[in-house]
Parts: structure tokens; sequence; C-alpha cells
């Protein structure tokens, strides 16, 4: 055999699954495509290339632009006109892409991670075929095998992407004008997210959510000021709206949308279409290799990321749960130790959610509709970041931390912020429900004062209507 472990897919679930195998002593390679122009590997999937760091990035830079126009003025900071230069701002994104999977590659070469470069495909249980971008192919063998293949953006058939006007959300990524008129075509994580940013550089942007609700995932309560936030920021969501026609126009593209049955015509330069992601698995499994995908496409694995064949696991995207970069992470380092022989488990009920707008809305664990549905009875406590001292002081106090909680035994069972920080403000609630903390227990943790997480203490007192700082 050539390797304990080998990895097919370098990004968050392949990459961190083959650095943490070498480092419990497995020898392990990790194998992902390559450029036919310089034979160079790009690390770090979908996250680090055309994902989680470069919409981040964007995100951060638009909001600083939005900040000095719109933002700074209530602290008495007058500038200059605003503008913006793309270029700048798209070079530096790119920078930060570089300088993150170049440090994947250093991290491969400090754990003595074998990086293959080409397409692999599983061709039986203990054999991995390598196409490399010449099409020059090699067989590796190897005592286990990881998939982390992860996934592709899914497309409207009646909205082709024709990579200039109709394009999805890594064309969104690399806009190299500010479109006047830009369509995004869900109102999802993707759509939210990239609308933001192109409202805040100035595009007049429409989103066209299919569905009745914006993000049903959360309760109500917290929708409600979620959806009024966004109105003020001019996002406009148009929701019970489908599209469904594309042509090509003078100036770009008109959309046929379909609302309450009637159908429209509205015309865009721009249309990115982020309806959903599929996992990605073409060419990966031989037809002889023992393993089929599902009906949706996924690798069916069980809870320990073990598929039937049981040296070969799959982690990420290509598997059931949530496309999220932590959860494949926590799923290579799972996979990992279980070959070395270890019983590291992931608890799905806990995998944060984070969408990262201005606010930021993020969750964990249930909602007080979903414990509703499933019969468990539960309490609620929420507090307003209007009455948050830091959350005022620093003009950011839009939002609200919603806390639900067992009815029985205290213990909380989800949590709900949308605020400033709300990503960080939920991490804090996420180690303490990892530990089963009751509402009483996070009531009775001293929390810096003035800390925007105090919000997250507040909204835990009222759970049992006894926060100081709102009417109980
Ligand atoms: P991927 O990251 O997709 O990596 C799979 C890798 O496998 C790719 O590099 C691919 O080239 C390679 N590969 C595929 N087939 C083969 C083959 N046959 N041989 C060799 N290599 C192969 N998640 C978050 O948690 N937070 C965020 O903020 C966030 N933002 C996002 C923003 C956008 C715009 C998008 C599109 C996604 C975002 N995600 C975010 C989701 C996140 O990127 C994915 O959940 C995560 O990258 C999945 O990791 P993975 O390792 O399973 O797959
Ligand atoms: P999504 O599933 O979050 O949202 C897609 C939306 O498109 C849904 O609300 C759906 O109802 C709507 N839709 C589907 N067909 C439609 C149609 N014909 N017309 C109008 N609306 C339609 O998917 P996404 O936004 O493409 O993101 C894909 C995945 O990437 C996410 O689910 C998430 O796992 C990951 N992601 C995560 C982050 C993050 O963690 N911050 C950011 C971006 C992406």
């Amino acid at each position: 055999m050539d390797y304990d472990v080998l990895v097919i897919g370098g990004g968050p679930g392949g990459y961190v699954a083959a650095i943490k195998a070498s480092q419990l002593g497995l020898k392990s390679a990790c194998v992902e495509f390559d450029s036919t122009k310089d034979n160079k590997v790009k690390l770090g999937g979908t996250c680090l290339n055309v994902g989680c760091i470069p919409s981040k990035s964007l995100l951060d830079s638009s909001y600083k632009f939005y900040q000095l126009k719109k933002e700074l003025l209530v602290h008495g900071i007058k500038t200059g006109k605003a503008s913006i230069d793309l270029d700048v701002m798209m070079h530096r994104k790119d920078q930060i892409i570089e300088k993150l999977t170049g440090g994947v590659g250093q991290l491969f070469k400090h754990n003595k991670v074998e990086s293959i470069h080409g397409k692999g495909t599983l061709v039986d249980q203990h054999t991995v075929e390598v196409t490399n971008a010449k099409g020059k192919k090699k067989i590796y063998k190897s005592k286990n095998i990881i998939l982390a293949t992860g996934s592709r953006p899914t497309y409207i058939p009646s909205v082709p992407w024709n990579g200039s006007t109709i394009i999805g959300s890594y064309g969104a990524l690399e806009f190299t004008e500010i479109p006047k008129r830009l369509a995004i075509i869900g109102g999802g994580v993707i759509g939210l997210e990239l609308g933001s940013v192109w409202t805040r550089l100035g595009a007049e942007v429409k989103v066209f959510e299919a569905e009745e609700t914006l993000l049903p995932m959360l309760d109500n309560d917290v929708l409600r000021v979620i959806q009024r936030e966004f109105l003020n920021q001019g996002i406009n969501i148009n929701l019970g709206a489908k599209v469904t026609g594309s042509k090509k126009s003078r100036n770009g593209v008109e959309l046929t949308i379909s609302v309450d049955g009637k159908e429209e015509l509205q015309s865009f330069d721009k249309v990115v279409v982020a309806v959903g992601r599929k996992p990605f698995t073409e060419n990966l499994l031989h037809k002889d290799c023992g393993l089929k995908t599902d009906e949706n496409g996924f690798v069916e694995v069980n809870d320990f990321c073990q598929t039937k064949i049981k040296n070969i696991y799959a982690v990420g995207d290509i598997v059931r749960g949530p496309m999220l970069a932590h959860k494949a992470m926590e799923e290579g380092v799972m996979v990992a130790e279980r070959i070395a022989g270890k019983k590291m488990e992931v608890n799905y009920n806990l995998v944060p959610s984070v969408i990262y707008t201005h606010p930021e809305i993020a969750w964990v664990g249930k909602t007080e509709k979903q414990a509703k549905q499933e019969g468990t009875i539960v309490k609620k406590g929420s507090f307003p970041f209007a009455a948050s001292g830091r959350a005022l002081a620093s003009g950011d106090s839009v939002g609200l931390v919603k806390v639900v909680s067992d009815q029985d035994t205290d213990e909380v069972v989800g949590i709900q912020v949308f605020g400033p920080s709300a990503s960080e403000i939920l991490q804090q609630g996420l180690i303490g429900m990892e530990f089963s903390a009751s509402s009483e227990d996070f009531g009775l943790t001293m929390f810096s004062h003035p800390t925007v997480s105090e919000a997250l203490h507040e909204a835990a007192l009222a759970v049992n209507k006894q926060a100081i700082h709102i009417g109980n």
C-alpha cells in the first residue's frame, strides 16, 4: 500500500482530514485538481477559492464603504465624497485567497502530507486512479480512502448561465464593474450575502425568492426584525417570486417573474443564480467501485461518515447535512481520528450557522417553532440590542438575542442572534450548550461590561423573567 489514508479533494473537509491523519502518525496524501498552465493545485476548495473567504473579504470591504457613506456622520466624522476602486478591492480579495491557499500547501509540507495533482477516481476498495491535467494516469493504493469532493452550484434550466450576464455565485465575486441593476435569484444565504455586497457598493439589487417566507429556519419574531432591517438598507427582497424565464435584452437580460400566478418582465444588467448547491461527484466513482450516490447525488454514510465499504469514508458537502465549511472540517477530523482507532463523534445537533450580512444572523440548535413542532415544551427569553449600552455606544443597536430552553430542565436548546458580532456571541452560547448549560447557568455567568455579549446574558435571564435591563 502507498498510504494509510488517501483523501480525494483538498477543500476544508479533505485538507483537514489529511493533516489530522498525518498528525496521528498515518501516512497520508491528498488529491486535488491541477492546472494545465503551471501544474499547480489550488488547495482550500470552494471555501478558500470561491466561497467563505472571498465573499467575506467583499462583505467586509463593502461594509467599510457603507459605514463611510451612511454611518460615520452620527459619530461626528465627516469625510469628502466616498468612492470605490473596485480593482483594488478585488485585488485585495485575490491576495487573501492566494495567501490562504498557499498556507494550506505549507501546512501539508509541515505535516508531511503528500499533495497529488490531478482528478481522483475511486476504482475499488483500495485503489484510486489519478488523471492529471495533461491526461496522464497513475494508480495509488491506500488502506483507507476519504472522499471529500464538495459541491457545485445548481442552476435553473430556464435561466442558463452564459458566463457574462447570467452567472452563478462565483461570477458575482469577480465583477469588474458595479452593475447598475442586479437580479439575484434565490433569497438564501448567498442571495443575502452577495445582495448586501452589491447593494452597499451602489447597485440596485432585487432578490427573487420563490418561497413565501425568507429564512424559514428562523422564528418569526426574529425574522420580522431582519426583514425590516434589510428593507432599511435598500435590499429589495421579493418573496413568492419565481423566475420562470430569461431572454437576452439590449443591455443585459430580461427575466420573466411569476408572482401569485401573474407573470411580469423585468430587465437587469446582470443576473446571479443562487438557488442552492449539489454534491460534486462527477467521475468520482468508477462504475465497479462498489459505491453509488443516492437519488440526490450524495454519497451515503453513517453517523461516523463511513460508507458501506468499511475503509472508505466521505465528508463535507458530498454527504448529508448542512453544506458548511466547519461541518466539513469537523467530519474530516472525526474520520482521521476514527481511522487512527480513536472514538471521536460530531455533535450534529449543534452545528452553528451564520449569515454574514450586517448585522450578522446566527443560530444554533432548535428554534421555538421547531421545538413546538417536535412536541417539546419550551420557554424563551429575548433581549434587544437597542437596550445594550455597548451596542448604542458603537451605533450598532439593531437586532436581538433569543434564547429557547426546555420548560422542565431549563437546558438551553437553541439560540438565535441578529445583531452586532452575532457570530461571536452565538459561539459563546454554543460552548455553554455543548456542556448542557441551562439558561440559569448563563444567567449566573459574569459577562464583561460593556460588551454586546451582555445581550446573551440578559436574554438568558429573561427566559426565567429575571432580566435586569428590560421589563419581564
Ligand atoms: P469543497 O470546499 O467544495 O472542496 C472540494 C474539493 O475537491 C475542491 O477543491 C475540488 O476541486 C476537489 N475535487 C472535486 N472532485 C475532485 C476529484 N475527482 N479529484 C480531486 N479533487 C476533486 N461555509 C461556511 O461554513 N461559511 C461561510 O461563510 C461560507 N460561505 C460560502 C460562500 C459561498 C459563495 C459559497 C459558494 C459557499 C460558502 N460556504 C460557506 C460553504 C463552504 O464553502 C462549503 O461548505 C465547504 O467548502 C465544503 O467543503 P468540502 O471540503 O466538502 O468541499
Ligand atoms: P440556499 O439553499 O441557502 O438558498 C437558495 C434559495 O433559493 C432558497 O431560499 C430557495 O427557496 C430559493 N430558490 C430555489 N429555486 C428558486 C427559483 N427558481 N426562484 C427563486 N428562488 C429559488 O442556497 P445558496 O444561497 O445558493 O447557498 C448554497 C449553500 O452554500 C448554502 O446552503 C450554504 O450551505 C452554503 N453557504 C454558506 C454560507 C455561510 O455559511 N455564510 C454562505 C454562502 C453559502
